[in-house]
């Protein structure tokens, strides 16, 4: 890596969780604090961990196979989440490995997830994806179908949700993100104060590189940037 890559990561960096900040500061006290996750796909480990040097402490890979690929340089350096949808079939190889899956979106999921970690000893942290937009391409549960589901996930003993997640369809105008934030902290909200009663830190993550102080703004608690810290990504 050289030194123009290095002040690049650095100044995207600083200016990211500077503005995270300033954005946490503006909302209702109560709503607690916001965690800056970087998605780190494609990104070498040897630039992930320069941002550690720089206070990143959380990171979220998207596909099995390159979180394991990277695994070894990266573990005990940060808190990894798998934030990309997941197949079932590659359940097993991300068990033990993350903190907190992302993705959840079926029940086929739930059962391999919570099969492979009572295999392993362990309580898995899953985060429903909801489908803010309802886009139909798109993976995560309808906004309608939310309360139905977490019932069905929460029959899992070794799966615990810790709240939700969402893409939200790509808008051009940033504050046109504004109404799937809010019905997916709507969501959130309900959920938690009718059915999360014993999870301490529940999570809302939503808002990545274009999005994320909207999704600070209307409730987030985790957000995801990619591109806004390591660039562009080729
Ligand atoms: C890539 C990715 C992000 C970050 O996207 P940017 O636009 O680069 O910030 C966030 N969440 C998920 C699930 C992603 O795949």
């Amino acid at each position: 890596m050289n030194e123009a890559r290095m002040n690049e990561i650095r100044e995207n960096y600083l200016r990211t969780a500077e503005k995270v900040k300033s954005a946490a500061e503006k909302r209702s006290s109560g709503q607690g604090e916001v965690t800056l996750l970087a998605a780190t796909k494609t990104v070498p480990a040897e630039e992930i961990l320069y941002a550690r040097e720089l206070g990143l402490s959380v990171i979220g890979e998207n596909r099995a196979e390159e979180l394991n690929l990277k695994y070894d340089e990266l573990k005990g350096s940060f808190d990894i989440h798998l934030i990309g949808s997941l197949q079932t079939r590659k359940v097993r190889s991300v068990i033990g490995k993350v903190s907190l899956i992302h993705s959840l979106d079926r029940i086929s999921l739930a059962r391999e997830i919570d099969l492979r970690s009572k295999a392993e000893g362990i309580i898995s942290d899953v985060l429903v994806e909801i489908n803010s937009g309802r886009e139909e391409n798109k993976g995560g549960i309808m906004p309608e179908d939310a309360d139905a589901f977490l019932d069905s996930v929460g029959e899992f003993e070794n799966l615990r949700c810790r709240g939700i997640m969402t893409m939200a369809p790509i808008c051009e105008k940033k504050s046109e993100y504004r109404k799937y934030f809010q019905e997916t902290y709507r969501i959130f909200i309900d959920i938690y104060q009718r059915k999360m009663h014993n999870i301490i830190e529940p999570v809302l993550s939503m808002g990545m590189s274009d999005s994320y102080e909207e999704a600070i703004l209307e409730g987030a608690t985790l957000v995801r940037v990619g591109s806004g810290i390591f660039g562009r990504r080729k």
